[in-house]
């Protein structure tokens, strides 16, 4: 008997997923407080911080669920959470 392959042929992603529309708060960066030390980045469990040359760029809110976690992390409490559509 042949032995069975299974080949992945696409790997499991959810960057179709759009999950924004999930969100009630959204995070918002303070600039001025911001180290770029990229812990809010390391933790996002969305892949949801935008980081570019090693700087924190903003945030991907079509797939932010506003968890708050990157907040909650942040060592210079330079990321707020607010109410979706008060910013
Ligand atoms: S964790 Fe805070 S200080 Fe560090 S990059 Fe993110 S927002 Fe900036
Ligand atoms: S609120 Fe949650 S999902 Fe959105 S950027 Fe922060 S850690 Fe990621």
């Amino acid at each position: 008997m042949p032995a069975r392959i299974s080949v992945i042929m696409k790997p499991g992603t959810a960057k179709e997923y759009e999950t924004g529309s999930w969100r009630s708060m959204r995070p918002v960066v303070d600039k001025d407080k911001c180290i770029n030390c990229l812990v809010c980045w390391m933790y996002c469990p969305d892949n949801s911080v935008l980081v570019e040359k090693g700087e924190l760029k903003g945030f991907r809110y079509s797939h932010c669920k506003g968890c708050g976690i990157c907040a909650n992390q942040c060592p210079k409490k330079a990321i707020t959470m607010v109410e979706e559509g008060k910013e």
